[in-house]
C-alpha cells in the first residue's frame, strides 16, 4: 500500500487542546503514524513548513444533493407555497441521470470547500451511491421515504442496504422516512423495527417548522418524544434527527443518548424562517449534535464553513452570551460527531488507525497572522473560509488540490448538470 507523509503540519482535532506540529503519515486509506515535526526526513507527498494546518475532513450531516439542480428555484417565497408549487412538481419530473448528475455537482463543491463525507436522503439512491463511488467521496445514503402506502420505497430503500452498505469502506446505508407528517405512524414503527432487524441507522426529518407537530396528526394524542418511544424510532442502532429546531428545552435530556445525534442546519433554518435551535441548550444536556447544510435549494451553499461560523455566532447573539457555542465545539460537530451519526467510528479525528479524511488549510494568508497552538479553532472559524482549502483527502485519497480537482473532469460535471437542470426546469 501507498505510504504518503505530509511533513511539518498544523494538526488539530476535536480531541486536542492544542494544534501541534507534526509529521503526519497515511497509508492507504488510514492514518499510519504521527510524529513531531522534523522526524521524517524523506517520502513526502506534502510539504507543510508548519504554515499549513491539518485537520479532519468535514462530515455534512444532513442535505440532498441532487437539490443543486434546484437551487434558485422559488427564492424566498413561504414555505408551503415553495414546496407546493416550486419544489415538489420539479422534483416529480426527477429522474436516476439528472439525480446522479445533480449529485456530481454537489460532490465537486463539498470537495472543494473542505467535506469528505455527506448524509444525503433523496430518491434514486443507487445513483447517489454511483456517483459518491465515481468521485471517491465518503457517505451515508437514504432513501426518503414519504407516503408509502405500497411499502416499495421501504424495500428501495432494504435493497440500496444490500447493495451499499459498507461498499468501498465508503457508504454506510440508513433508512429514511422523510418527517413524522409525510409518513404515517404504523410505517413509522415498522420501518423502525426494519433498522433494528436489518441492523441500519434512520435519518429523519425532525421538528423543523413550529407548525410540523401539528400536521403530524399527533399534536394533543402524545408528544414528539412519546411519539419516538412508541414507534421504537429511539432504540434503533444509529438515529440522525435533522433539524430538531422545535425540540422543546426541557425534552433536551431525552435526547442525549449514545444512538442519537441532532443535526443542526442553521442556515437553511434562518433562509426558510424556520427558526433558531436552541442549540446551547441541546449541547448542555449533552446531546450529540453535527453541522449540516440542507439541501442547495434551501441554504444556498454546501459550504460547512458557513454553518460553523452561523453555528459558533448566532447562538451568542439570540442568547445575548459570548460564551455559547464556541468554535473548537463547532468544529467537533462539523468533523467527529457526524462521522460517528453515519456510523464512520473510526473517521473524524486525525489519529492512528483511523481513516485518513483529512483537508489541508492555507495558514500562510493575511487573515491568519496571530494564529498559535491554542487559538487555531477560532482563527479557522471566525477568520477562515473555504477558499483557504488547499486539499482534500478521503480515505488517503487526495481528490482536491490548489484548486484543481485530481480525479475527475469538472468542466464535464458541469456541462452534465446544467443540460440536467435545463431538462428539468425548461432553463438554465
Ligand atoms: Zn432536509
Amino acid at each position: 500500500m501507498i505510504k504518503k507523509l505530509y511533513r511539518d503540519v498544523v494538526v488539530w482535532d476535536a480531541e486536542r487542546d492544542s494544534a501541534d506540529r507534526c509529521d503526519v503519515v497515511t497509508e492507504g486509506d488510514k492514518i499510519l503514524s504521527i510524529f513531531p515535526a522534523g522526524t521524517l526526513r524523506s517520502g513526502c507527498a506534502y510539504e507543510g513548513r508548519g504554515k499549513t494546518a491539518l485537520i479532519p475532513g468535514f462530515v455534512n450531516a444532513h442535505g440532498h444533493a441532487a437539490m443543486t439542480l434546484l437551487r434558485g428555484l422559488g427564492e424566498e417565497l413561504p414555505l408551503m407555497e415553495w414546496l407546493q408549487e416550486k419544489i415538489w412538481p420539479v422534483e416529480n419530473n426527477l429522474d436516476g441521470d439528472m439525480v446522479k448528475k445533480g449529485t456530481a455537482l454537489a460532490i465537486l463543491e463539498m470537495l472543494s470547500t473542505g467535506t469528505t463525507c455527506f448524509a444525503d436522503m433523496y430518491f434514486y439512491m443507487d445513483k447517489v451511491a454511483e456517483a459518491s463511488l465515481e468521485n471517491g467521496i465518503r457517505c451515508g445514503l437514504s432513501r426518503g421515504i414519504v407516503g408509502d402506502s405500497d411499502g416499495s420505497k421501504l424495500k428501495e430503500n432494504l435493497r440500496l442496504a444490500r447493495d451499499y452498505h459498507g461498499k468501498e469502506g465508503l457508504i454506510t446505508v440508513q433508512l429514511g422516512p422523510h418527517a413524522p407528517y409525510t409518513v404515517d405512524f404504523d410505517l413509522m414503527k415498522e420501518i423502525a423495527a426494519k433498522a433494528k432487524e436489518e441492523n441500519l441507522g434512520v435519518q429523519l426529518h425532525w421538528l423543523e417548522t413550529s407548525s410540523e407537530w401539528s400536521i403530524s396528526g399527533q399534536e394533543g394524542r402524545m408528544t414528539p418524544e412519546e411519539y419516538l418511544s412508541e414507534t421504537g424510532m429511539i432504540d434503533v442502532p444509529s438515529l440522525l434527527l435533522a433539524h430538531c429546531v422545535w425540540v422543546g428545552r426541557e425534552a433536551s435530556s431525552f435526547y442525549a443518548r449514545e444512538n442519537v445525534t441532532f443535526a443542526h442546519n442553521p442556515k437553511s433554518n434562518l433562509k426558510l424562517g424556520s427558526g433558531v435551535a436552541p442549540l446551547p441548550d441541546y449541547l448542555k444536556a449533552g446531546v450529540r449534535v453535527a453541522l449540516g447544510t440542507d439541501g442547495a435549494a434551501s441554504n444556498n451553499r454546501l459550504d460547512i464553513w458557513d454553518e460553523l461560523r452561523c453555528a459558533a455566532m448566532i447562538h451568542k447573539g439570540t442568547g445575548n452570551d459570548p460564551t455559547l457555542v464556541t468554535s473548537a465545539e463547532a468544529l467537533k460537530m462539523a468533523t467527529v460527531n457526524g462521522a460517528r451519526a453515519l456510523g464512520f467510528k473510526d473517521t473524524g479525528l486525525i489519529k492512528e488507525g483511523y481513516k485518513a479524511d483529512m483537508i489541508l488549510i492555507d495558514l500562510d494568508q493575511p487573515h491568519y497572522v496571530g494564529w498559535d497552538s491554542g487559538n487555531l479553532p477560532g482563527f479557522l472559524v471566525y477568520a477562515g473560509s473555504s477558499a483557504d482549502v488547499k486539499a482534500t483527502v478521503v480515505a488517503g485519497r487526495v481528490l482536491y488540490q490548489n484548486g484543481s480537482f485530481t480525479e475527475t473532469d469538472k468542466d464535464r460535471v458541469i456541462a452534465e448538470a446544467k443540460a440536467a437542470r435545463r431538462k428539468l426546469t425548461g432553463h438554465e
